[in-house]
């Protein structure tokens, strides 16, 4: 741009000075000249042009980074929360095991066995609640000879249910 600029003023200094007196030289300097102007805006447009878009684009990384904060302070309070949770899961998990194990030191040596052999076959659940007559870990109501059954045997026998083979817990709720 320099270069058109400084050549547009030796051709103007040159048709200034006079010293060029033939009509063609003339016609050619002049021509030259508005030729050079019309380089010089056309420059000065892709200049214009240029800072433009390196100002959105200076805007458009601005907005980017701004999301990007906005994103990793999401993405740190997610982590937080998680390991808040996996904090409480473990804990409760640790309880559970604590409670699970006293009541397991509290019961008979054979009945733990056999609770343990139950769970292994159903699937982690080894006693069930017997609840409105309903075995709940098969879900299967008990008939009538077998809550007889049930009802007869001593509160501290170990009842279980003809269906599944869960040990049957009974409650007050159990109707029986
Ligand atoms: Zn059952």
């Amino acid at each position: 741009m320099d270069q058109v600029r400084q050549r547009a003023a030796r051709d103007q200094k040159r048709l200034d000075s006079g010293q060029v007196t033939n009509p063609k030289d003339l016609e050619n300097l002049q021509s030259e000249i508005a030729s050079l102007a019309k380089r010089q805006g056309d420059l000065e447009d892709v200049v214009l042009e240029v800072m433009e878009r390196h100002e959105s684009a200076a805007e458009r990384a601005a907005e980017l980074a701004q999301r990007v904060e906005a994103v990793e302070a999401k993405s740190g309070d997610a982590v937080a929360r998680r390991d808040e949770a996996v904090r409480e899961i473990d804990a409760e998990a640790a309880r559970v095991r604590e409670e699970r194990e006293s009541a397991a030191g509290s019961l008979p040596a054979d009945l733990l066995k056999l609770y343990e052999k139950i769970r292994e076959q159903q699937g982690g659940v080894g006693a069930a609640r017997l609840f409105r007559r309903r075995c709940e870990g098969c879900q299967l109501e008990l008939n009538i000879t077998e809550l007889n059954e049930v009802r007869e045997s001593p509160e501290d026998a170990v009842v279980r249910c003809e269906n599944c083979r869960r040990i049957l817990v009974r409650t007050p709720e159990s109707g029986l």
